[in-house]
Formats: structure tokens, sequence, C-alpha cells
């Protein structure tokens, strides 16, 4: 039932773009990718500096002929060989994932792509006709659903033992952006902020895509319409720091939506909570390893990862006994297992297989939805925004 030691088929040949020296969410991707031996990093265009790409590649001690300036060239030069490789992790700036995506779900590559899956709606759309007019794989790293936990509210919800949802708060705090980025001096920051490479979003699409992912992950809810104030406290700051959003789903649920860069306190503070006909649901990523579920008129219950109660969906995706702490990694670790599942199987020309889940581009035009209606929305100082 554990997650570990799946296959033992050869690991699957990885091509990453971005993440060269100084990078963050690349190095993590690696790990990540390794944690249940699926796949093998085996070329890369690390960066948009082709200098850098190839002393990034050289420290990762990937074969130079390998280490690419472009992603353009690493596709076409990739496609041509007989060990190339056969999926590639985009972890760029926003407005380098439609580009790169489209390049290698045209080369015939399976696609692992950072959210937001693009900067701009209109690039989502037709990135996902591309990727559903392909076999190709391609799976978005909304790497919050991979936690045990996350599964089990899931299950719980989808069998009713919420009865219908009512009610759904969802946050996700940071402080980092609290002063200008010029003054951080943070590779992470800069285009962050720069409307640009970021796109339409600043916090909306950085993590606000995070809760919303997240929110509809566990609840299973079609968002309706947006009523949001977005805004920019740092003086200059062209795009959201802070976004507040009142939502209204489809069946009549109501939610609230809490995206903030400027929460002095808070580090990564994602959070949900849902509430339902007959008890609610409260979990949060700083603690993943528990989960709230409060029956109403009942005492409360606290569900460890791996401890009583934890259901089946839960224990596919634990790794280790309850009590020893399991993170950020392996979560993200389990989108990469679930990845290997659904490309192993689409390589022998299958669908994905029963209990695989992950988040996929129709996931990455959703949050694009709802970041185009919360601007709309802001712009018209909180007017109702239908989706
Ligand atoms: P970063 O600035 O640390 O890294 C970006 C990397 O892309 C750098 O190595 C840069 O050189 C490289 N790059 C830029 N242009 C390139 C090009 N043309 N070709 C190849 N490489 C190029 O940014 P980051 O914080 O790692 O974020 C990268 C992406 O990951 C963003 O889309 C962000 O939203 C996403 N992200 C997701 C999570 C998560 O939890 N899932 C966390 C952080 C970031």
């Amino acid at each position: 039932s554990a997650a570990q030691g799946t296959s033992a088929a050869r690991p699957i040949r990885l091509g990453m773009v971005g993440g060269g020296q100084g990078a963050f969410i690349g190095a993590v991707h690696r790990i990540a990718s390794r944690i249940d031996g699926e796949f093998q990093l085996v070329a890369g265009a690390f960066s948009s500096d082709a200098e850098r790409s190839r002393a990034s590649a050289a420290e990762l001690g990937i074969d130079p002929s390998r280490a690419y300036g472009t992603f353009a060239e690493m596709a076409e030069q990739e496609r041509g060989r007989e060990d190339g490789i056969e999926a590639v992790a985009i972890v760029t700036p926003n407005h380098l994932h439609f580009a790169a995506a489209k390049a290698f779900l045209e080369a015939g590559f399976h696609v692992i792509c950072e959210k937001p899956v693009t900067a701009k709606l209109e690039d989502a759309v037709e990135l996902e006709k591309i990727a559903s007019g392909s076999a190709k794989v391609f799976v978005l790293t909304h790497n919050y659903t991979g936690y045990p936990l996350v599964r089990h509210a899931r299950a719980m919800v989808e069998a009713g033992e919420l009865g219908a949802i009512r009610v759904v708060q969802a946050e996700y705090a940071q402080d980092w952006l609290t002063e200008a980025a010029e003054h951080t001096g943070s590779k992470q920051a800069e285009w962050r902020v720069d409307p640009e490479k970021a796109g339409a979003g600043g916090a909306l699409g950085d993590i606000a895509t995070h809760a919303f992912n997240l929110l509809s992950f566990v609840t299973g809810l079609e968002l309706e319409a947006v009523a949001a104030d977005l805004t920019s406290f740092v003086p200059g700051r062209r795009l959201d720091d802070n976004d507040h959003a009142l939502l209204r789903f489809a069946g009549g649920a109501k939610g609230m939506l809490w995206a903030s860069q400027v929460a002095p306190g808070n580090e990564n503070g994602l959070r949900l909570r849902v509430y339902g006909e007959k008890g609610g649901l409260e979990w949060a990523q700083e603690n993943p390893n528990q989960l709230w579920w409060t029956p109403f008129g009942k005492p409360k219950q606290l569900v460890t990862r791996g401890g009583a109660g934890a259901g089946p969906e839960a224990a596919r995706v634990t790794r280790i006994p309850p009590g020893h702490p399991e993170g950020y990694l392996e979560g993200f670790a389990t989108i990469y297992r679930e990845a290997a599942a659904a490309i192993r199987a689409a390589d022998r020309g299958e669908g994905v297989p029963d209990g695989v889940v992950f988040p996929s581009v129709s996931d990455g035009v959703r949050a694009m939805r709802f970041i185009t209606a919360c601007v709309e929305s802001s712009k018209a100082d909180g007017r109702w925004t239908k989706l």
C-alpha cells in the first residue's frame, strides 16, 4: 500500500527547463522526481543564459552534450536521440510555460509543468487543446494535492460524510513581499512583481491559484462567480500583493479566498476549511500530518497521517508510519509518482490507471479563469463576475 518502490521498470528519462543555479523550485522537482526512483534527469535547458545552463548541468552531473542553450534546441535534439528524454519538467517563470509546454508536447514528450499553467488565459485554453489532442500526459504541479490528508479530506467529501457543502474558507498567506522586491535582492521576487513575466496576477497567480486548486480538489465544487478586491499595498508595485475574493459555487455553496504576500509572520500559510450540513474539515499545510474532522454535535476528531481512520486514498500515498513527519517534499514526490504511473500507462496506449490522481492542464485553465475573473471584478470595484 505504501508509495515507495512502485515499479521495477527503468526510470523515465527526464529533461528540465529552468531550475538553474540560484533557482528555487527546480531543485525541489529534482528531489521529488527521485524519491520513488521513477525518473532520471538526463538533459536540461536550465537557464535563460546558455553559459549558466551549462554550468548548472555540470554541477548536476548531466552529460555536457545534453546541456542546452535553449529549450527549443533541447526539444529538437532530444527528439532525435535513441536515449532521448521522455518527459520534461518546466520550472521557469510563468511567461515561459506556454511556449515551452507547447514545444515539448508537439515534439512528442510528456509534460510536467509548474503553475500557473500559463501567464494568459487564452494560452491556457490553447494548451489544453494541444494536450488533449496529443497522446501525452500533462501534469500541473499543484503539489499540495499530494498530501495524504488532503487525499483523505477529498475522499470524505466525495463519500458524502460532510453532507452538502455550504461554506469553504481558503487562504494562502505569506510575508516575503512585505517590502519592495528591489530591496529583497531576490531572484524569485524580481519576476513575480513584473506583469510581463508573472501575468495578470501577482499573489493571484503565485499563491491564490494553489488555494483555489486545493479547495476545488477537496470539494469538487465548480466556481460560478467571484467578487474580488485586489490590492498592491507596496508603493509602485504593479501587481496585487493582497487578494480578497468572495466565491459562489454551482449548487449554492459559498466561499472566501484570501491570498497575501504582505502579511508579516506568515510563511507558507496555506489553509483550508470546509463546512457541510453534517460536519467540517480543517487542514493547514504547515502542519500537514493532521486533519480536524468535526462532525456536528459530536466531539472533534483529529485524524493523523497513517493513523486510525485515515482511509485508503491517504494510505496509497503514505510513505512512513504515523508520527514520523512527512511534508512538502513527499507531497511533491507523490505528484511525480502519479505522473510516472500515468506516463507508463500512456506509453502502453492506456488511460490513467484507477486511483491515480493529479492536477492537469484543465485545472490550470480553471485557475486562469479564476484569476481573470478576479482581475475583472476588482477593476469594476468588486462587481460580481461570472467565470
Ligand atoms: P526562479 O526565478 O527561482 O527560477 C526560474 C528559473 O528559470 C531560473 O533558473 C531561470 O534562469 C530559468 N529560466 C528563465 N528563463 C529561461 C529560459 N528561457 N529557458 C530556460 N530557463 C529559464 O523561480 P521559481 O521560484 O523557481 O519559480 C519557477 C516557477 O515555479 C514559477 O512558475 C512559479 O510559479 C513556480 N513555483 C511553484 C511552486 C510550487 O509550490 N508548486 C513553488 C515555487 C515556484
